[in-house]
């Protein structure tokens, strides 16, 4: 969410500690220092710039009685390349006004040109609701904001398609409603001079891909009738955001990436938990549902939820305001529930300070617990991401954040709360035991220096282009110039749709022949959505996409929604459903699942001597076939339970790369360490993906050989996990040598002695994290590096 005005509640003075100090005393605790870096992000003042000439002065008036004096000078160059017709992406960070940059020009040629319009979208109704009260709060003349969403009273519709000239709305509801309505739409598309695409780093993945051909339907519209509408995108900091934003669009975009904004300092260390000593750890006792390879995950590093209470006790018995983030609800009550016994054991009654922030909270809960922590009743406060949607909290001395949160956006999201004006703050990132956050520890750099998680999505995905030209033939008869517009793949997508008697080819194109509009969903994936149902009330929470049901709700699953535990009870594949209970175990579960996989063709390759690198099609078979319970506080496991799914089969595109044999024994990896060495290499490697790409564990799947029937060589698979790609795989082999220089590292700088969570085991592996080797991984990766070209 993007705030471009900085309303800090000031604080009294509170002679706390400073950073540095505050650091010094909370790494002195233990034996060893888990510290591994401290980045000191010094406070920067502003860059401010002069109104453009062309802003109107009535619209700077505006402006200015919002507190805007001027903008910011990354504002001012997006607006003015808008403005002079450039499609652009400002790509800045998390509150830097990037709002400033689209409604600039957007209002401006609002003002000047009583016919145009402006189309705002958003990912979320609430941020669209938020755009819509910063835009209507201007109080500009004519320019009747409005939101058209599902909530949108029908009574309300066609005044807003009449009247409104700056219409917000979410890529769902261009795709169901506008877009087959454009007929009633036609007046406003026909004057449309923008479209701003906020938050455009969430449309990646499939969701990204559906996204990016509902725009390109938008711009065969508008060309129709006779607009070419310039597109402003907003992102959150990324790698290389004009070919992100080029790919969603499908036209060239100029990336604007110079944060001229203020920053408050902060103190930011990596914090790596330490290794438990041999014989300290906690047992893993045999429990008796065990199908007997429980203990395939060996816990030896302290959990990051016990070393984030701990901080959080330490901080707040120093008087520190802290805010510490949990990746989920349990954890966080679990990290609140250890720091106030740590403080009631030090001063009975210090517990008090400390709380765990649930969801779910009403408004006025909210404000007390924001008025709470801001006069220092409340010191502590251990929530998940959920804060982000509902609790206004500035100006806290400390925060925690226990796991990497996924993407460096939500990382500086969160480490953005910290911070009283004018004062600086410490930020500690606490690792938890997985590859990314092992490898983050050890390379500041890809935290500290220019970003490489791109976002990514691959519209030319046939599982997505397909529906969407049916879509977009449904809207308007589909000429061959059309195919043009919707890229590479196009023609045999539409040969496909006619040869399955979808469309019609007749002499001036290709037509839909139904009555009824071609059922798409944007947002579901891999067979048809699963619905979520809670048994006792029948309300149905969400859809999980086919792919992922396996994994997320098969039976005795925790599902985690909005912040909320629940349990299933049954999975019906037959109905599409999930029935499921709220209860909070104070276990996580972990699907598993057994893989094989076949090579459709190769789409692209690099041979270098005995190491080949592959991008290509494949068909893959996948059956999840049991999970894992995992205790949240400790990761210890309890047991591993099995399941009856049935096999899912998935084309899609993988990345491999294959060595010679030979290579592999001059290394010094012997053929009976082979299969091991792949599967470590490949456990790591899926789990530092997310470093090149925005996508989670879900996204991608791995398999690993010592002799693949197809290749015939030792090889391993990345996979991305749905149906025709998401563009995963692609960017994998992209960027390759960094990619497994990366995974080579984590591995490699990993403390354990022979392979543990952190770096080379899996929650997810259906073989039981057996075997692995981690230094014949390392070997592995030192071959594939040595040869491959950077
Ligand atoms: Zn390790
Ligand atoms: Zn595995």
């Amino acid at each position: 969410m993007e705030s471009s005005s900085a309303a800090t509640v000031s604080a009294g003075p509170s002679p706390g500690p400073t950073p540095a100090d505050l650091l010094r005393r909370l790494r002195a605790r233990g034996a060893a220092d888990p510290v591994t870096h401290v980045e000191r992000v010094p406070a920067r003042p502003g860059v401010p710039a002069p109104w453009p000439s062309w802003a109107p002065p009535e619209l700077r008036a505006a402006f200015a009685r919002r507190g805007v004096v001027a903008p910011w000078q990354h504002q001012a160059q997006a607006a003015t390349l808008a403005y002079e017709g450039e499609h652009v992406v400002v790509a800045t960070g998390t509150a830097s006004g990037k709002s400033l940059a689209y409604q600039l020009p957007a209002l401006a040629t609002l003002l000047a040109d009583p016919r145009a319009t402006v189309l705002y979208l958003a990912p979320t109704k609430a941020l669209a609701a938020d755009q819509l009260r910063a835009v209507a709060a201007l109080e500009l003349e004519g320019v009747r904001p409005a939101c058209y969403d599902g909530d949108t009273p029908r009574t309300e519709r066609e005044w807003i398609r009449r009247h409104s000239r700056f219409v917000l709305t979410n890529p769902d509801m261009l795709h169901h409603g506008v877009l087959p309505g454009h007929a009633q739409w036609s007046g406003f598309l026909r004057r449309l001079a923008y479209v701003v695409i906020d938050e455009c780093h969430t449309y990646r993945g499939v969701f990204g891909s559906h996204v990016a051909h509902v725009l390109r339907r938008l711009r065969r519209q508008c060309a129709r009738f006779g607009s070419t509408p310039v597109f402003v995108l907003a992102s959150a900091t990324s790698g290389d955001p004009s070919t992100a934003a080029g790919r969603l669009t499908g036209l060239p975009v100029t990336a604007v990436t110079e944060d001229a904004s203020p920053r408050g300092g902060v103190t930011f260390a990596l914090w790596e938990p330490p290794l438990l000593p041999p014989d300290s750890g906690p047992s893993t006792p045999v429990p008796p549902q065990s199908t007997g390879d429980h203990d395939d995950l060996q816990q030896i590093r302290r959990s990051a939820l016990r070393e984030t209470a701990d901080l959080l006790a330490d901080t707040v018995a120093e008087g520190v305001r802290t805010l510490a983030f949990v990746r989920s609800r349990k954890g966080a009550e679990v990290v609140a529930a250890n720091a106030r016994r740590a403080l009631d054991d030090a001063v009975p009654g210090l517990g008090d300070r400390v709380a765990a922030y649930r969801g779910g909270y009403l408004r006025e809960e909210r404000r007390e617990l924001e008025r709470a922590l801001l006069h220092g009743d409340l010191l502590g406060l251990a929530s998940t991401n959920a804060l982000e949607l509902g609790v206004d909290l500035v100006g806290l001395d400390a925060v925690l954040i226990c796991g990497y949160p996924g993407t460096r956006a939500s990382l500086w999201q969160q480490a953005g709360r910290a911070g009283r004006s004018g004062q600086e703050a410490l930020a500690v990132l606490v690792a938890r035991d997985d590859p990314l956050d092992t490898y983050l520890v050890h390379h500041p750099e890809a935290i500290f220096g220019a970003p490489v998680e791109a976002t990514v999505l691959d519209p030319a995905n046939p599982y997505v282009l397909a529906p969407q030209l049916a879509c977009a033939a449904f809207e308007a008869p589909l000429t061959p110039a059309d195919l043009a517009l919707f890229g590479d793949g196009a023609k045999e997508a539409v040969d496909q749709l006619v040869a399955a008697g979808a469309l019609r080819q007749r002499p001036t194109g290709w037509y839909w022949r139904h009555r009824e509009r071609p059922e798409v969903d944007l947002r579901g994936e891999g067979g048809a959505p699963v619905c979520v149902v809670e048994s006792s009330t029948g309300r149905l929470l969400g859809t999980v996409d086919g792919g992922s049901s396996h994994f997320l709700l098969h039976s005795g699953a925790v599902y985690l929604h909005q912040g909320v535990s629940y349990v299933v009870d049954d999975l019906d594949l037959v109905d599409g459903c999930a029935l499921v209970h709220a209860e909070e175990p104070d276990w996580s579960t972990h699907a598993r699942d057994v893989t094989d996989l076949s090579v459709v063709s190769v789409r692209s390759y690099v041979d270098a001597g005995p190491v080949g690198m592959f991008l290509g099609e494949v068909d893959v078979t996948s059956q999840v076939v049991s999970y894992q319970r995992r205790r949240i506080a400790t990761g210890e496991v309890i047991d591993t339970r099995p399941l009856d799914l049935p096999a899912r089969e998935l084309r899609t595109v993988a990345v491999w790369f294959t060595l010679s044999p030979q290579s592999l024994t001059l290394a010094g990896v012997q053929p009976a360490d082979v299969p091991g060495a792949l599967h470590a290499a490949e456990h790591a490697a899926i789990g530092l993906l997310p470093l090149m790409a925005t996508c989670d564990r879900w996204d991608i799947g791995g398999l690993s050989t010592a002799v693949h029937q197809d290749t015939e060589a030792p090889t391993v698979f990345v996979y991305d996990g749905h149906p025709g790609g998401a563009g995963f795989a692609e960017r994998a082999y992209g960027t390759a040598s960094a990619w497994l220089r990366a995974t080579r590292d984590a591995i490699a700088e990993c403390g354990c002695e022979s392979g543990c969570p952190s770096c080379v085991q899996s929650p997810k592996c259906g073989n039981g994290n057996n075997p692995l080797s981690k230094p014949d991984a390392i070997r592995v990766l030192d071959v594939v590096l040595a040869n491959l070209p950077e």
